[in-house]
């Protein structure tokens, strides 16, 4: 069994909407033999591929979870800085996009918003049209979703609330080792079963104090989201050699301060006693027959 350095989940963004610059939005890399995935790209998603040292033209494969624009913001920022001929661009084929429905209808009018910068860098920096060109595939069913050198990935439909339609997670396989995204979700049946047997599950949370549980919008906000109580008995129920949580949604308003990350940990530890990641932007996993933990932030 490799050492876990050839398949590799490194989470860009662990944040949500709120705009801080300790947790960017959503946003992860997945890494499998030579080929690299971005799924979402939340605010700031070139930013932490800079700081990788990963030129933003070389990622292979954009996936999209959803719609919501925390997930899409920075999506226009990695096709167009991604084209630029510069050491941290270097993009020279079509944009590759896949999502749920809707990635065409986004890509679509995303060419049309950014028209005048694609005529002029082509009329004035020379940069090939190819490289700005998109490809985009769009899926509306549980199932494979792309296949390349030993590298599946499977697309599962889960639930973030009744209007809140198409949005998938996704199921990475790759030399007998599974890494398996939730997406933003309730507790979902279907986040167990294509969960199971994953040597990493990374989960969505979300969470607020009892007291702005009372507000209405805060009900809301958490109706959409998985509690840690429910998110540890997701993981008790898939048992994977790693739970990690990202796209952490900690309520807070004026007065109320958010939730801790202890006080996180300490509701799932009421489900789920197994091992138990905290994530954090440029934290990595490194999956071989263990997943070996790296924090790359400086
Ligand atoms: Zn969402
Ligand atoms: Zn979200």
């Amino acid at each position: 069994m490799s050492d876990g350095s050839d398949f590799r989940v490194t989470l860009l963004g662990t944040g949500v909407p709120i705009p801080t610059p300790d947790r960017f939005g959503p946003c992860a890399l997945v890494e499998a033999g030579d080929q690299k995935i971005l799924v979402d790209a939340g605010r700031g998603a070139t930013i932490r591929l800079f700081q990788l040292k990963i030129p933003i033209g070389r990622i292979d494969v954009q996936l999209i979870t959803h719609y919501h624009s925390d997930h899409v913001a920075c999506l226009p920022d990695v096709w167009l800085t991604g084209w630029l001929a510069s050491h941290f661009g270097t993009r020279t084929k079509p944009y590759r996009v896949i999502g749920p429905t809707g990635a065409k209808r986004l890509m679509g009018n995303l060419e049309l918003a950014y028209a005048d910068d694609i005529k002029i860098r082509h009329a004035d920096e020379k940069f090939p049209l190819s490289g700005i060109a998109t490809d985009v595939t769009e899926f509306d069913a549980d199932g494979p979703v792309y296949e390349k050198n030993g590298l599946k990935v499977i697309a599962f439909e889960v639930d973030h609330g009744d209007v809140i339609k198409p949005c998938y997670g996704y199921r990475f396989e790759y030399g007998g080792r599974v890494a398996v995204l939730s997406s933003d979700t309730r507790y979902n049946q279907n986040v167990i079963k294509h969960g199971a047997g994953a040597n990493l599950l990374v989960h969505e949370v979300a969470s607020a104090r009892p007291e702005l549980m009372k507000e209405a919008y805060v009900q809301r906000i958490i109706a959409h989201h998985t509690v840690p109580y429910d998110c540890g008995r997701v993981f008790t129920q898939t048992q994977p050699k790693l739970a990690a949580y990202t796209h952490l949604v900690l309520v807070a308003s004026n007065t109320v301060p958010p939730p801790t990350v202890a006080d996180i940990v300490a509701e799932t530890r009421k489900t789920y006693e197994g091992p138990l990641e905290v994530g954090e932007d440029l934290m990595s996993f490194e999956i071989g027959s263990t997943v070996i933990v790296k924090r790359l932030m400086p």
